[in-house]
């Protein structure tokens, strides 16, 4: 037994409180017409959150609350109460379950009241609740929401009348399907967010693969730079090496060198200042003495002069390559600005700068700062001012020249005076003309020593020159390639300073030129801002990622749904046709019974509907053979298309040839419908079934068969009849009889089977 007692107070004409306890299998009630039988079957419906007000005779939730009596004027209700208790205790049937299992208490109380201001309030066990609580609490233990287990009067044959599809509706809700059904209309719309979020995901992704592509080309550049660096670093600290080792073996090379004639330069110095005091002091020095001593001057005083020329020519000639140098760097640099790539985002925001500027001069005044900026410090006077230096260099440079020229030519006659004096001296014979000759040989001697000495000072000249340029390339290194590129000390401590003295200028020019070309390279691939550019591109790269598995996750989340409706499908369809066949087997026997023989089934068919080719669809069907059919097919212009699963009901009676619903008659309809109702109550019992006047239309003879069949249904379902039927009454454990009194409000009382036919009428 699962209904204990159901209370009613101030709902419809019970204006007192009136109890039903339900201590029997069946229930009768029983009273007059008008006496509010019928109000006790709508409670329960309301109790259990009916929210169709027509459907329970009103028009406002106001029509279910007491309203007053006529003659006594009895005070109308301000709410209507209804509460329904179940027997929740674990049953030896039930396999120790409860009714409801979620709830922990023997008893469990539903009540639902509804004020004059239309508003509701539910209670589960005395606490506020839900409707929805209400409801799932109830589909849980099979109440079903379709009620096909509360049948009101007059509505018997509701599934006789109802569509196919409505009356698969209610088969299903019987079959307890629904609540596959709601799972499946969940999966479905948890299905359309996921495809949603899908889109959203994918619409995500196609708007940054655009700039994930540019950041990657970057980052490639980047890598490439990188790349190129890195191989910089390798040939210059080689390079580094091998030169420093070079040089410190050519200097102290010409060191040695030099270091002998320079001693014998001073030696002969010494020398010549001796014989020239031997000639001073000699009291027969003559007149060519005294030219050879002034001659010697004379030409000492004109290589000092040259010396000197010839240094500052030096310092001139490095002073002009230096600025060719210079001048030369400042025109690569401003080639390679004319080809500079400027970043979009910076193009954006001059546009839109420019957007807000009305004339054109402004326009191209932005414009030119814009390019001013992106250009880097490029200073445009810078070249002319280097080649003006250049110019003034070369003028000071030809006026030193010119001057070297003209003591050339003084030199040479210098000289061939020499020659003549030192032959006129070679024919005589005496000391003088010795120590004259002394001075003589040391001079040529020196000429010969000099002429050693500048060859080296010039080799060794051009040794510096190339230590600067070393000293140059080792700063330019630093800020291209960074320290580590100077970094080559423990190279040239080692390996490289051994092989650098093997290693030919010619390899190390090759290397410088392979290492400018780098530079060039580097320079070329902007490596200007890669940090950033690396760092947006693993955020970018990561938020691609990020959404990539989200979509993966979605994309299972979606697999997984479309499982699940797939199963559910299969479960409802399955379930579904298994049920149909039990009920087909009990609306048979039951259906035999009833008419005493005959057949009764359920089939399912699919509705279908003929739809109204388009245009385009009727053209191509022209156009496709073998699509001439013969008639009774779909009329030109028509398509047949099937709708949904539905349930028909086939019936023949026996020893009549008529067959279909339409041809019963009143009693033969109420018939049927209450077979079907009871094979499927049979199939899947409810826990009540309340069945309002349903023998109304009944004869005496099948009025009992209707009672035999209430007795075996009684075995699995709670029943309460409403009836004015004798034989039904007789079936009851426990009957109720309800009187309207003068007042309008009705009275229940617990009555005896005999007194029932009396109170029934
Ligand atoms: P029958 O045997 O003819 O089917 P019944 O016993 O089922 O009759 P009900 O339909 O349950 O009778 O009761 C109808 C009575 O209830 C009517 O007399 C009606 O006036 C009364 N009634 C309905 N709503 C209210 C209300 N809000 N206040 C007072 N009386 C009401």
């Amino acid at each position: 037994m699962h209904l204990k007692s159901l209370e009613i107070s101030g709902f419809k004409s019970f204006a007192k409180k009136a109890t039903l306890s339900f201590t029997s299998s069946i229930t009768g009630i029983v009273g007059p017409n008008g006496s509010g039988k019928s109000n006790t079957a709508e409670a329960f419906r309301f109790v259990l959150g009916e929210q169709s007000i027509k459907s329970l005779r009103g028009k406002r939730g106001e029509d279910m609350i007491w309203n007053g009596g006529s003659e006594s004027g009895a005070g109308r209700a301000n709410r209507a109460t209804v509460s329904l208790v179940f027997d929740n205790s674990p049953t030896r049937a039930g396999g120790g379950q409860r009714m409801f299992p979620s709830i922990d208490f023997d008893e469990v109380k539903v009540e639902r009241v509804v004020n004059r201001d239309n508003s509701n309030e539910y209670y589960l066990n005395g606490s506020q609740v839900r409707l929805r609580d209400i409801m799932e609490l109830m589909a849980g233990a099979h109440v079903g929401a379709t009620g096909h287990h509360i049948i009101s009067q007059g509505e018997a044959d509701r599934i006789l009348t109802a569509s196919i599809r409505e009356r698969r509706e209610i088969i299903e809700d019987a079959l307890g399907l629904k609540i596959h059904q709601w799972k499946k209309l969940e999966s479905i719309r948890k299905l359309e967010r996921t495809e949603e979020n899908m889109k959203q995901v994918e619409s995500l992704r196609r708007e940054i693969a655009p700039h994930i592509k540019f950041l990657r080309k970057q980052v490639e550049k980047i890598e490439k730079a990188e790349e190129m660096r890195r191989e910089l670093i390798s040939i210059y600290k080689e390079y580094f090496a091998q030169e420093e080792a070079y040089l410190c073996a050519e200097k102290s090379r010409l060191e040695h060198e030099l270091g002998a004639p320079k001693k014998e330069l001073a030696s002969l110095d010494h020398e010549l200042e001796r014989a020239k005091a031997i000639l001073t002091a000699s009291k027969n020095k003559d007149q060519k003495s005294e030219e050879v001593i002034a001659l010697e001057t004379r030409l000492a005083g004109i290589r000092a002069d040259k010396d000197a020329i010839m240094r500052e020519l030096g310092r001139l000639e490095g002073e002009i390559n230096a600025n060719r140098r210079a001048i030369e760097k400042e025109k690569e640099k401003q080639k390679r600005d004319e080809f500079k790539t400027v970043y979009l985002k910076d193009l954006e925001d001059v546009v839109g700068t420019l957007s807000s500027l009305p004339t054109v001069a402004e326009i191209i005044q932005a414009l030119k700062s814009f390019i001013t900026r992106h250009r880097g410090v490029s200073d445009s006077s810078f070249i002319g001012e280097a080649e003006k230096e250049i110019a003034t260099l070369m003028g000071r440079k030809a006026d030193e020249e010119s001057r070297l020229k003209g003591i050339g030519e003084s030199e040479s006659k210098y000289a061939s005076e020499y020659e003549a004096l030192k032959r006129a001296i070679e024919k005589e014979k005496d000391t003088n003309r010795d120590a004259e000759k002394d001075v003589f040989r040391i001079i040529a001697r020196q000429n010969e020593v000099r002429g050693v000495i500048a060859s080296l000072t010039g080799q060794w000249n051009a040794l510096s020159h190339e230590e600067e340029s070393f000293k140059r390339e080792l700063g330019e290194a630093g800020n291209i390639a960074g320290r580590e590129a100077v970094n080559y000390s423990e190279l040239s401590s080692s390996s490289a300073g051994a092989s650098a003295a093997s290693s030919s200028r010619a390899d190390q020019a090759d290397k410088r030129h392979h290492i400018e070309k780098l530079k060039i390279r580097i320079e070329d691939a902007g490596a200007g801002g890669g940090s950033e550019v690396l760092k947006e591109y693993k955020e970018t790269e990561e938020r691609d990622a990020f959404l990539a598995r989200e979509l993966e996750d979605l994309g299972r989340a979606k697999e997984e749904l479309l499982k699940l409706v797939a199963e559910l499908d299969a479960r409802i369809d399955y379930e579904f046709k298994s049920g149909i066949l039990k009920i087909n087997e009990q609306f048979q026997s039951f259906f035999t019974l009833m008419f005493g023989g005959g057949k009764a089934e359920l089939t399912v068919i699919r509705e279908t509907k003929r739809r109204k080719k388009s245009d385009a669809e009727e053209l191509s069907g022209m156009l496709s053979e073998g699509d001439i059919e013969a008639g009774g097919m779909p009329g030109a212009g028509e398509e047949e298309e099937s709708g949904p699963e539905g349930l028909d009901v086939n019936v023949s009676l026996p020893r009549k040839k008529v067959k279909g619903l339409m041809m019963l008659s009143g009693g033969e309809r109420a018939l049927t419908s209450i077979a079907l109702l009871f094979a499927i109550s049979q199939v899947n019992p409810p826990p009540f079934i309340i069945l309002d006047e349903t023998d109304a239309a009944l004869d005496e003879a099948n009025s009992r068969k209707y009672g035999d069949m209430i007795e075996s249904l009684s075995k699995h379902s709670q029943l309460i009849l409403i009836t004015h039927n004798r034989e039904t009454m007789s079936r009851a454990g426990v009957i109720y009889g309800v009187t309207m009194g003068a007042d309008g409000a009705s009275k229940l009382l617990s009555i005896a089977f005999e007194d029932a036919v009396k109170v029934a009428k």
